[in-house]
């Protein structure tokens, strides 16, 4: 392929967030996009590896990996590297979250983004097989959701919740529901992962104005006069464009900014780049949700094939509280990526520790220094407790119900919330859902990165289009509320252009 003379728009990523946007974009015949992304593409569905099509026990995509680790934490960070980047490889939980955490990003300084003004985003990127018709759901979007039948051993799971207390919420997604019930995720009839690869770019690849690029990895933005004028390859090659929507994810969004000069001045000085633009947000508030777990023996094989996950449980865990500030999700055979182990996966939904992102090299391949510090807010210890104790509380019902022995925390330190206090600090671990670092915010907020529009700060041309936009992170896995920032960062792009 040879890249358009000068695209209308470059968008750098191809990921939930990027993906979404040179979609839509493209949709507009006037105008030309070009989609630049570092790892592979495949351009029709034949090619696409199983391990990416499908969502199986121990089908890995190891070789699709940017292998990036928390140091400090000696922690395997995954991030999909190919077309459809970490949505061609996630485990498809389709939450959305709660319109609290929507309108706590607008109380944050992104005013257009309350709950009433995000949903028709949510609305218009899924087709919910079970629930189309409410209101609150879409039926015509290009991401099919869907959920599966609980099986005899899923069901058991399901009414040892019940008995534990939790009403049933069999919508997931329904506004302001807590409770336990089958999982949403995002998969089509015949359990294809919805990955932004095989729904929106295998429909928008076929328009002649929309170029994807694999193998493209962006070394740094063109930046003449604050302006963003195009990008460099790490090959040298320099591609012009009207406007660049940067999309490269909350790990790597920050560092190639950084990179490109536009930053925190010391993170700058430490890698020996000169600075374009001081930015003190860029790479600060890394958010994640923190996960743990309470592993069990099911005396039963795990099935080979497709992963059963869920049901789950969205739960409080103090009085006062208007939402859930935590999850818990049966999975079977590959809890915490460990194959063959079942068990209850906990995830704090509202987490607020922060860690961060910083460029440690000018080397366009170089890792960024990524330090997640979970527990660092203790908060999300006491929340990581009370969900724990909750999961706990089921296991103790499944031993009794249902013959399952509890294995990690053992039965002995399950009855003292010290030791499991403890067993959540050796066992935790990133839930694959970093955003925040390049947050949007208010003029007044020195750490704000983009505005309302996703527009950077100080910078002409140029957005961000993906999980760093994130002022705080939703209580969900975040796939689809980065969806939602794709589509409607593509309308403001839109209205501008
Ligand atoms: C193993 C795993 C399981 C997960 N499970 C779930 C789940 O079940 N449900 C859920 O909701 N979420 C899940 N997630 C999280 C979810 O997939 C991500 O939060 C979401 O995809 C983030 O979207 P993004 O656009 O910010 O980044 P990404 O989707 O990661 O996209 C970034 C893209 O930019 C490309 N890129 C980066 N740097 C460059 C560069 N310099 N030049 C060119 N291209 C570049 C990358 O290769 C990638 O394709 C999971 C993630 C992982 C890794």
């Amino acid at each position: 392929m040879t890249t358009p003379s000068r695209p209308d728009v470059i968008v750098v990523g191809s990921g939930s967030g990027g993906g979404v946007v040179a979609s839509r974009l493209s949709e507009d015949p006037a105008l030309r996009v070009l989609l630049l992304e570092a790892g592979p593409d495949f351009p029709d569905l034949g090619s696409v590896p199983d391990a990416v099509l499908h969502c199986r026990l121990g089908s890995g995509v190891n070789e699709l990996d940017w292998d990036y680790l928390d140091r400090g934490a000696r922690s395997a960070l995954p991030r999909g590297r190919l077309v459809g980047g970490s949505s061609s490889v996630n485990s498809t939980f389709a939450l959305r979250g709660q319109p609290e955490d929507y309108d706590a990003w607008a109380a944050l300084g992104a005013p257009s983004w309350t709950w009433d003004e995000c949903l028709p985003y949510f609305r218009k990127l899924e087709t919910d097989e079970d629930y189309g018709v409410r209101a609150y759901h879409g039926s015509s979007g290009p991401i099919h959701v869907r959920r599966h039948p609980l099986d005899d051993f899923q069901q058991a799971v399901l009414e040892a919740c019940l008995e534990a207390g939790h009403p049933r919420l069999d919508d997931l997604n329904e506004p302001g529901g807590i409770g336990a019930g089958p999982l949403p995720r995002n998969l089509d009839a015949e359990d294809r992962r919805q990955s932004v690869l095989i729904t929106y770019l295998a429909q928008a690849r076929q328009r002649p104005n929309l170029e994807i690029l694999g193998g493209a990895l962006v070394d740094t933005l063109l930046i003449t006069a604050g302006r963003a004028t195009g990008v460099r390859l790490a090959s040298g090659e320099e591609i012009v464009g009207g406007r660049v929507v940067l999309a490269a994810g909350a790990y790597n969004s920050p560092q190639l900014l950084q990179r490109s000069g536009i930053g925190p001045r010391e993170f700058l000085a430490a890698a020996g780049i000169d600075v374009v633009q001081e930015l003190p947000g860029v790479g600060r508030h890394l958010l994640d949700h923190a996960s743990t777990l309470v592993a069990l023996d099911t005396g039963r094989k795990a099935p080979s094939g497709f992963i059963p996950i869920g049901p789950s449980c969205k739960l409080r865990t103090r009085g006062g509280l208007a939402v859930d500030d935590v999850k818990f999700t049966f999975v079977f055979g590959e809890l915490f990526a460990m194959p063959g182990l079942s068990g209850l996966y906990v995830e704090v939904s509202n987490c607020t520790s922060e860690g961060e992102v910083r460029v440690r090299s000018r080397e366009p391949e170089a890792e960024p220094h990524i330090a997640h510090r979970f527990f660092s807010d203790p908060a999300d210890l006491d929340r990581a407790l009370g969900g724990t104790l909750a999961a706990i509380e089921v296991a103790r019902v499944m031993a009794d119900s249902m013959r399952c022995e509890q294995l990690l925390p053992d039965a002995q330190i399950a009855r003292d919330p010290e030791a499991v206090r403890q067993h959540i600090l050796d066992f935790h671990a990133t839930d694959y859902h970093p955003c925040g670092t390049c947050k949007m915010g208010a003029e007044s907020d020195p750490l704000a990165v983009v505005d309302d529009h996703c527009r950077l700060r100080g910078i002409d041309n140029l957005y961000i289009a993906d999980a760093s936009v994130m002022p705080t992170v939703p209580r969900c896995n975040i796939n689809v509320p980065t969806m939602m920032v794709g589509e409607r960062v593509a309308d403001y792009v839109r209205a501008e252009l």
